[in-house]
């Protein structure tokens, strides 16, 4: 080995140069803003019709258009849609809702606003989308619905889902935060259950500002989601059962989208296929470049089966410590950092051992939340669960950079910093001290990958 391939191969964490050297310029940047947006959010601003709802219609109406539903029903944010959709469900006290536990806590906190129990089910450690077979072991008489996420862009295994589901006659929530555009056998995600929630804000891979929005086929949903907290569409409502109840929010909420998103929305509508096709190409050729290097199993699905991952929001590779002598994942992350590319550990933190899930009584019924509707001899010891899979993801997984342009000069630096790691980790190993606790939060938006 020459002398410069010494120093090329000796870490920048350890004191060598840096494998990423280009300047990145606008390759992480997210949003992209364009001129076409501002004169549209500037139009609305002008007009002075932030609180209308002439151009959020319009915007409701291209998102049904593009994934081919009847129904859509836009708001401030993806947590307001999906409260929406549980409502729109009917899902009320003593009613347990599943959902798996790796997750943003917006795909099910809302249920403690309706009276109903969260159900955690493990999640499938090659996609972190939840396990079919753990949903259907958590199915009790009293559960009217799973929440489905499709989790950091991987589409959920949605025939054994709604095989299952529709088994034991339980409706399907579709959480489509992570993961707009994305195909399962080649079906776009949010076509599946019941009803479908997207959030739209500003980090996801369908950015529009802060908003969100549900997607329906069935009226009935859609009028119930109206009549809760859509107070000003209620000349919509058509159903004999929530007539005589239109005027007043049923929820309490008010849940109007603001017109500068839905503006900027009807813009993003138009560039997104654009945007995504860029993505998925610079995402799989970041993949591509590390297929097969110890240590790291890039998560995408098998391209034969016609699923893919769209947008690829949040993107994760697996960590497999065994072929890198067990060296820890925080380690691992902290050089590939220092050879600088984007490398965080863990995702989002398992819910279900929250203490928001385990004691807290939010609401003073003088017991937790989450058995507050089940009858005087529920016990929350019966509600504690232990979650292997999900337990151990935290050291399994980690982020990799999210490029928004096929550019092959910068993914290649990145992709060499990942192999320069693993290459050269044996230097890494006498110095592994600090160990694996606590990886992964329970947000994952201030993440340094945006
Ligand atoms: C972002 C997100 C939400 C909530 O959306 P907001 O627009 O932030 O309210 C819900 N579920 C998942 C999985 C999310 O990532």
């Amino acid at each position: 080995m020459g002398a410069s391939e010494g120093t090329k191969s000796k870490l920048a964490l350890l004191g060598g140069a840096k494998a990423v050297t280009c300047d990145p310029g606008d390759m992480f940047t997210w949003p992209i803003v364009s001129e076409q947006h501002e004169r549209a959010v500037l139009e609305v601003l002008r007009s002075g019709r932030m609180s209308g709802l002439d151009v959020t219609r319009q915007f409701e109406k291209r998102y049904a258009e593009m994934l081919g539903r009847k129904y859509a029903l836009a708001g401030p944010n993806g947590t307001a849609a999906i409260l929406d959709a549980m409502y729109g469900l009917a899902i009320g006290p003593g009613d347990e809702v599943i959902c798996p536990s790796i997750t943003y806590w917006a795909s099910i906190v809302q249920a403690y606003v309706l009276g109903a129990t969260p159900v955690f089910a493990d999640v499938d450690p090659d996609t972190l989308c939840i396990d079919p077979q753990d949903f259907e072991r958590r199915i009790t008489p009293r559960t009217k619905a799973v929440v489905v996420v499709h989790y950091a862009g991987m589409p959920a295994e949605m025939d054994a889902i709604m095989e299952i589901a529709a088994g034991h006659k339980i409706k399907i929530l579709e959480d489509c935060s992570h993961a707009h555009g994305a195909l399962y056998k080649g079906k776009e995600v949010g076509t599946f259950g019941e009803v479908a929630a997207f959030s739209l804000m500003t980090g996801k891979s369908l950015p529009i500002g802060e908003g969100g929005i549900l997607l329906t086929d069935d009226r009935r949903i859609y009028e119930r989601a109206l009549l809760y907290s859509h107070y000003a569409r209620h000349d919509e409502i058509t159903l004999d059962e929530l007539k005589p109840f239109a005027g007043l929010p049923a929820g309490g909420f008010k849940h109007r989208m603001h017109q500068l998103s839905a503006a900027f929305g009807l813009v993003q509508l138009e560039l997104f296929p654009a945007q995504m096709a860029e993505i998925d190409k610079a995402m799989n050729a970041f993949c591509d470049l590390l297929e097969g290097v110890p240590g790291i199993r890039p998560m995408r699905p098998d391209a034969s089966t016609r699923s893919t991952k769209g947008g690829w929001y949040y993107p994760h590779f697996k960590y497999v410590p065994q072929e890198l002598g067990g060296l820890s994942l925080s380690r691992f992350c902290a050089a590939v950092r220092a050879e600088g590319s984007v490398c965080n550990p863990g995702c989002n933190k398992p819910l279900h051992g929250h203490p928001l899930f385990t004691e807290m009584d939010v609401y003073g019924h003088g017991r937790p939340t989450r058995i507050a509707h089940l009858g005087d001899t529920a016990r929350i010891e019966d509600y504690v669960q232990t979650l292997p899979v999900a337990e151990r993801m935290m050291q399994r997984v980690f982020e990799v950079p999210w490029f928004k342009h096929d550019r092959r000069a910068i993914i290649a630096e990145h992709a060499a910093a990942y192999r320069k790691v693993v290459d050269n980790h044996a230097a890494l190993l006498p110095d592994d001290s600090a160990g694996d606790a606590d990886l992964g939060g329970y947000s994952s938006f201030f993440s340094a990958n945006r």
